[in-house]
C-alpha cells in the first residue's frame, strides 16, 4: 500500500529553485500504474522545463523528471500485462493517442497529442509517479537501477539519434557535446561499430570520452577545431550528432560533415543557427532533427545497457540536492549524469 503523501520537487515559477514539499500520492486511472521511484536522472531538458526556455512551456506547478526508474506500486483498472513489483521506467513519452498517422506508423514520438513526463504531466522527481502502462519502459530484474535511469532519456535519445545519422559500422561519427547525452552516445556509437570523434568545450569531458571509447577528441574552442575533426576522420564524419546546449556548436558541427553525410540535431538550446545553402547543396548534406525514441527504440537502448555494452557514468545525490544539480547543468559542470537517489525497493 502506498502512503497518502510523498516528497516531491516541484516548479512553481520559471527560473526559481524547485520546492521540496509533501504532496498527495496520485492515484492511477484506468490504463495507468503508480510507480514507486527508486532513482531519477536529471536531464538538461529539466533545466529547460524549470527555466521555461522553450516556445511550448509547461504549466506550473509541475514536478519535473523523465529518467525515473522504479517498481509498480499500484495498478489502475484494466492493466493486465504488468504486476505489482515489476521494475519499470518513466521516460519522456508519457503517452500518445495511439491512432494518429504517426502513432500507427511507429512514430509515436511525433504524436501531436502526446503527453510528456515532467513537462505536460508530473514526472519522476518524487517518491511516486504515474506511468501509462502501455508506455512505461519494461526493465530487467537484475541490473544496476541507478545506472539504468539515464538510459530512459539520454540513452534512448542518443541511440536513436546515432541511427538517424545513417552512419554505418566502420564509418566515423562526430559527437558534439559530451554531457549526460554525449557520454552515452560515445558508448552506443562504439558498440554499434562506429569510430567516434568527440567534441566538447571542457577537457574533463573529453577525457571521459576517450575513456569510454572515442578514438579522437577535439576541443570546440580551438580555432582549428574543424580542421582537427576533418583530419581525424580523413575528410569529415559520415554522421554528426549534436547534443551541445549551444547554438554556435550547431554552426560549427555543420563543418564536420563529410559530403553526403547527415547531421542529427538533438540538443535543444533556445535559438537558431545559420545554414550555409551553398555547402548543404553542393555537399548534399542532410540536416535532421531527432526526438527521444519510440518504445521499440527504448527497449533496444535498455537492452544494450542490460548487456553491459553501455553504462552511464553517474554521481548519486539526494532529492534535496536537485537545485544544485540543475545549477551544475546550467554551468556545464556535471560530468556524465547525476542520478537522484529517491527511494528503496
Ligand atoms: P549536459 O548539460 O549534460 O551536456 C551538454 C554538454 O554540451 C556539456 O558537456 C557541455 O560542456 C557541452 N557544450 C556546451 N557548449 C558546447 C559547444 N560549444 N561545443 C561542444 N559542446 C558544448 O546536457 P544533456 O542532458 O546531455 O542534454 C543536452 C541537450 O539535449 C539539452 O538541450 C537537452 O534539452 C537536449 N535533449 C534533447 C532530447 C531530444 O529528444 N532531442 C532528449 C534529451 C535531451
Ligand atoms: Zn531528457
Ligand atoms: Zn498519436
Amino acid at each position: 500500500m502506498a502512503p497518502r503523501t510523498m516528497k516531491a520537487a516541484a516548479a512553481y515559477r520559471f527560473g526559481e529553485p524547485l520546492r521540496i514539499e509533501e504532496v498527495p500520492v496520485p492515484a492511477p486511472a484506468r490504463g495507468e500504474v503508480l510507480v514507486k521511484i527508486l532513482y531519477s536522472g536529471v536531464c538538461h531538458t529539466d533545466v529547460h522545463a524549470v527555466d521555461g526556455d522553450w516556445p511550448v512551456k509547461p504549466q506550473p506547478p509541475f514536478i519535473p523528471g523523465h529518467e525515473g526508474v522504479g517498481v509498480v506500486a499500484a495498478l489502475g483498472e484494466g492493466v493486465e500485462h504488468l504486476k505489482l513489483g515489476d521494475p519499470v521506467g518513466i521516460a519522456w513519452l508519457h503517452d500518445a493517442c495511439g491512432h494518429c498517422e504517426y502513432c500507427i506508423s511507429g512514430w509515436e514520438t511525433l504524436c501531436e497529442t502526446q503527453h510528456d513526463s515532467g513537462y505536460s504531466v508530473n514526472g519522476s522527481f518524487a517518491e511516486y509517479a504515474i506511468g501509462n502502462a502501455a508506455y512505461v519502459a519494461r526493465l530487467p530484474h537484475d541490473v544496476d537501477y541507478a545506472a539504468m535511469a539515464p538510459i530512459l532519456c539520454a540513452g534512448v535519445t542518443t541511440y536513436k539519434g546515432i541511427r538517424e545519422t545513417e552512419a554505418r559500422p566502420g564509418e566515423w561519427i562526430a559527437i558534439s557535446g559530451i554531457g549526460g547525452l554525449g557520454h552515452l552516445a560515445v558508448q552506443y556509437a562504439a558498440a554499434m561499430g562506429l569510430q567516434v570523434v568527440a567534441v566538447d568545450v571542457a577537457e574533463e569531458k573529453l577525457a571521459l570520452a576517450r575513456q569510454l571509447g572515442a578514438a579522437a577528441t577535439v576541443d570546440a574552442r580551438d580555432p582549428q577545431a574543424v580542421q582537427h575533426v576533418l583530419d581525424a576522420t580523413h575528410g569529415g564524419a559520415h554522421g554528426v550528432l549534436v547534443t551541445a546546449v549551444s547554438p554556435p556548436a550547431f554552426s560549427q558541427a555543420l563543418n564536420f560533415i563529410r559530403r553526403r553525410g547527415t547531421m542529427a540535431l538533438v540538443g535543444l538550446p533556445p535559438g537558431d543557427f545559420a545554414t550555409p545553402i551553398f555547402d548543404v547543396v553542393l555537399k548534399r548534406l542532410t540536416i535532421r532533427g531527432s526526438i527521444v525514441g519510440t518504445r521499440k527504440d527504448l527497449a533496444e537502448a535498455v537492452d544494450f545497457a542490460a548487456r553491459g555494452k553501455v553504462k552511464a557514468t553517474i554521481e548519486r545525490r539526494p532529492l534535496e540536492a536537485v537545485n544544485d544539480v540543475l545549477q551544475g547543468l546550467r554551468e556545464g559542470h556535471i560530468q556524465g549524469r547525476v542520478v537522484l537517489d529517491i527511494g528503496k525497493a
